[in-house]
């Protein structure tokens, strides 16, 4: 048996095997989510602040290369080995799994970061990775996508930023491809506040289960924040299968972030593995 495949050559059967399981992991909040509640809200972590100091950039004199140098506190972006994003090339073909995702409806508030447009969530909404419940706590966007699949970015990503009650990190990763417009993302578009701000709609909700493929195929890895202070210990999960937004939608991002994404990082021996859904 050959266990190093390519990521292209396996995420269609991949595709194909778990295309059963469409819906399926999409189910109301239960009593993991109760018992989760409450954690994560602190946003003051430095690993989950909106901002941190001192200023960092994607260009210019404090661009990517330049993050470890910046502060003492950026070490790992200069010294980690264990760095996100990376290329999604050589793949081993994992354990069958699905992400359970168990989202619901949060009240809208939009925060331009200066870095990205986040939107903040509220407790009750979780996902079961390999038998861990992480709670939803942010999500946010990147152009062009932070990772790659055989060398090739899309044209966004989001992040599904979670954390479990021991503080450790999950992050979901959805590739964005260009093509039909995208109705979940317009409440976000619509109402970006000021770099800095943060907007607090009222009457509106927004649920991030619109933003999930059918197919939660995902290629799981050992990686880092993709931000300063570039911390370790988080838990990627990249799903195989992208979603689109309109080109007009995604000029509306790059608008106002032309590019948001760090470079791919080396993967210093680190295993990939794909995990179909069942
Ligand atoms: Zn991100």
């Amino acid at each position: 048996m050959n266990p190093i495949i390519s990521a292209a050559s396996v995420t269609a059967a991949a595709l194909t095997v778990g295309l059963a399981a469409i819906g399926s992991g999409i189910g109301q909040g239960n009593a993991a989510g109760q018992a989760v509640e409450g954690i994560a809200r602190q946003l003051s972590s430095p690993v989950l602040a909106s901002e941190t100091s001192p200023h960092w950039t994607y260009g210019g004199e404090t661009n990517p290369t330049q993050w470890g140098r910046l502060s003492h506190d950026f070490a790992s972006c200069d010294v980690g080995r264990d760095q996100s994003p990376v290329d999604i090339d050589h793949v081993i073909l994992g354990s069958p799994a699905a992400i359970e995702f168990n989202y619901a409806p949060t009240p809208l508030t939009v925060v331009n970061t200066g870095h990205t447009i986040q939107v903040n969530y509220e407790a009750g909404s979780h996902v079961t990775i390999d038998g861990k419940t992480y709670e939803l706590v942010q999500f946010h966007f990147h152009t062009p996508s932070e990772h790659t699949i055989d060398g090739q970015a899309a044209a966004m990503e989001l992040h599904l930023v979670h954390q479990n009650s021991a503080g450790e990190l999950a992050v979901v990763g959805i590739l964005i491809n260009v093509g039909a417009e995208n109705p979940a993302i317009a409440p976000i578009w619509d109402h970006i506040p000021a770099p800095g701000e943060t907007n607090t709609v009222e009457g509106l909700t927004i649920n991030a289960a619109d933003f999930l493929p059918g197919n939660t195929s995902y290629y799981s890895y050992a990686g880092s924040l993709t931000t300063p202070p570039c911390s370790e210990g988080v838990r990627w999960n990249v799903l195989a299968e992208p979603i689109e937004l309109s080109e007009e939608q995604v000029a509306a991002f790059a608008a106002l972030y032309p590019v948001n994404a760090r470079p791919v990082q080396p993967t210093n021996g680190r295993v990939i593995e794909l995990h179909a859904a069942e």
